[in-house]
């Protein structure tokens, strides 16, 4: 098992510890209810290089908004540990939240790059919770290599922008997406979904596949692009927040005909399906497509 820490200074102790020893630190941030995607991000750690590997589990109250799903967010401690242990982690941080952030905490990371828009537009003060939160991550931990999942694509943009700004001294790794067989992303939020709900979920990445279709056509009008996932999600989805065909670095919404390069644009989907919010995305060019159901 890997060993649980609980405590901030504890924490800085083990890690400063590891690399006294000469190992490099690894690093994965999670909200815990581990699953494969988390689990590929610890193997990406190590193949990156880390041979002290710490991941936490903390529900960032920060980073949710008024009415957001901080108290209903799965919370599965032991599981999580075991998973942990399967994948050689060496410490799993998971504080309470009253310890990480004292009563007289009052400081904040204030996030740059690209906030503006999708997420940071629907969720007003998220990515300064994020900031906030791998700020003080990131000092505890002084990790060389930290692994973030390209399932939250612009998340992992503005974790970039922040660790260069600031001068943070850690590697920020982008990992692709895993998905379930049947092409859904893997979320931890996937377990609020009923199971009704599953297979209207799956409109996500029939959208997503469908546009890869049109690209691998030779589509490069942004609009058609887009417009093809909205005509799959529409129908199956309760609501559709977002669907943008963006610049893979800037997170700008491209019109007109996107330049023919290796590395294409990236369509990013934020819906609801009942209660559950859900966000995918693929980098056209770079992501295979999502599994297509079996027979089609
Ligand atoms: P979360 O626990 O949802 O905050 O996610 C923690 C990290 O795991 C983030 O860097 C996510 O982008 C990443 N992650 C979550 N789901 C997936 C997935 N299906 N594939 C790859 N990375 C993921």
């Amino acid at each position: 098992m890997p060993e649980l820490v609980t405590e901030r200074a504890e924490l800085r102790r083990r890690c400063e510890q590891a690399r006294q020893a000469g190992r490099a630190v690894g690093f994965v941030p999670t909200m815990g209810a581990l699953h494969e995607g988390h689990l590929a991000l610890l193997d990406a750690a190590r193949r990156e290089g880390a041979d002290f590997l710490v991941a936490s589990i903390f529900v960032n109250p920060l980073q949710f908004g008024e009415g957001e799903d901080f108290q209903r967010y799965p919370r599965t401690l032991q599981r999580d540990l075991e998973a942990c242990a399967g994948r050689g982690v060496d410490v799993v941080f998971a504080p309470e939240a009253r310890h990480f952030y004292p009563p007289d905490f009052s400081s904040r990371v204030v996030a740059g790059g690209p906030v503006a828009r999708w997420e940071g537009a629907h969720r007003p003060g998220h990515f300064d919770g994020v900031a906030t939160v791998l700020t003080k991550l990131f000092s505890l931990v002084g990790p060389s290599v930290a692994v973030f999942g390209r399932k939250d694509f612009q998340q992992w943009r503005v974790v970039e922008r922040l660790v260069e700004d600031l001068d943070l001294p850690v590697r920020v790794v982008g990992h692709p997406i895993v998905r379930e067989p049947d092409g859904l992303a893997r979320s931890s939020r996937n377990l609020y979904l009923s199971e009704a709900e599953r297979p209207r979920a799956l409109a996500i990445p029939g959208a997503l596949t469908s546009a890869h279709d049109l690209w691998s056509r030779g589509e490069r009008r942004a609009e058609v692009l887009g417009r093809r996932v909205e005509e799959v999600l529409g129908p199956a989805v309760d609501e559709v927040d977002y669907v943008a065909v963006v610049d893979a670095r800037t997170l700008e919404p491209l019109c007109g005909e996107v330049a023919d390069e290796p590395c294409g644009p990236v369509v990013l989907v934020a819906a609801r399906v009942g209660t559950t919010r859900l966000i995918d995305n693929l980098w056209l060019g770079v992501d295979d497509p999502p599994q297509r159901p079996a027979g089609d």
